[in-house]
């Protein structure tokens, strides 16, 4: 009897070296678990860290910071490319075209250069050419310096009334630019030379007198709140864009510098470059698919 009760003491008393063992071991095994884990379970990480540790004192920096920044990088680009196409109903385009394309001023394209059709010493006339009613204004023809109407107010209510009918079709049009002044041609241009070159400049922008702004009718049309489009050959590509090419005529407009014309019109294509003409003409020249040099015999 005593006997067994002592044996039973004795084994509680042995067994505490095991417990304490135990929770020792557990702890030399959690503890480097813990930090490889904490290492995204990367041997080398967690090693360089520890060095790391070792001699700064601050084991968090580096390596926690950099895996950080690669989860942001890939979120950040997640959030823009999903975030576009379920904001705005575009047809898809080339995915790059976009953030090729510089905003403000459009670059010229590289396989299809325009004709440079300004006559070595041409001159300001005094007065605008004008032929079948219709004011012209292109490389070829310049207007006078002092042609300075502002903005043409027919063009402007036809402008209106298109917008309106785009509205009811759910696009909400803006002319973004319509009338410049020779001065501001004048500097714009010169912007353009600085920037690109001459040559390149005279395949999307108008010298100083030769541009289409200065007659007060041409309207550069985009589409609210897509800025990102606006005097970018995607706009063409949008449905906004779209719907202009086709409805235009019937309010007086024509696209004035179509693709497939950049030898006729002295320019590349700008999808959101429209010139009031009136009714019956835009609607010949669309029918037709003439530009205004074809249909004028400029
Ligand atoms: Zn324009």
């Amino acid at each position: 009897m005593q006997s067994s009760k002592y044996r039973f003491n004795s084994n509680k008393k042995k067994k505490w070296p095991i417990v304490v063992t135990v929770i020792i071991g557990s702890i030399l095994i959690i503890v480097p678990v813990i930090w490889i884990g904490l290492h995204n379970w990367n041997l080398d990480k967690s090693v360089a860290a520890l060095n790391l540790e070792q001699q700064t004192g601050d084991p968090s920096p580096i390596i926690p910071e950099s895996t950080d920044k690669l989860d942001k990088q890939t979120g950040d680009e997640n959030q823009e490319v999903g975030a576009d196409p379920s904001e705005k109903p575009v047809t898809p385009v080339a995915p790059d075209k976009p953030s090729e394309e510089p905003k403000e001023s459009p670059k010229p394209p590289v396989e299809k250069p325009a004709n440079n059709m300004y006559e070595p010493n041409q001159t300001y006339p005094k007065t605008p050419t004008i032929k079948n009613g219709i004011v012209v204004a292109n490389k070829k023809y310049p207007l006078p310096i002092d042609y300075n109407k502002g903005e043409d107010l027919i063009a402007r209510a036809a402008f209106n009334q298109m917008a309106a009918a785009a509205k009811l079709d759910g696009f909400e049009l803006v002319a973004f630019s319509t009338f410049r002044s020779f001065e501001r041609q004048e500097t714009l241009y010169n912007q353009y030379v600085e920037k690109d070159g001459q040559q390149a400049a005279d395949q999307y922008s108008a010298r100083p007198g030769y541009s289409e702004h200065q007659t007060g009718l041409a309207f550069d049309i985009g589409e609210k709140n897509f800025e990102q489009h606006w005097a970018a050959a995607s706009f063409g590509e949008t449905p906004a864009g779209e719907w202009v090419a086709q409805n235009a005529h019937l309010y007086g407009f024509i696209l004035r510098y179509p693709l497939g014309k950049e030898q006729v019109t002295g320019y590349m294509h700008e999808s959101w470059h429209y010139r009031y003409v009136g009714v019956e003409p835009a609607t010949d020249m669309f029918t037709h698919k003439q530009t205004l040099e074809e249909y004028l015999d400029l």
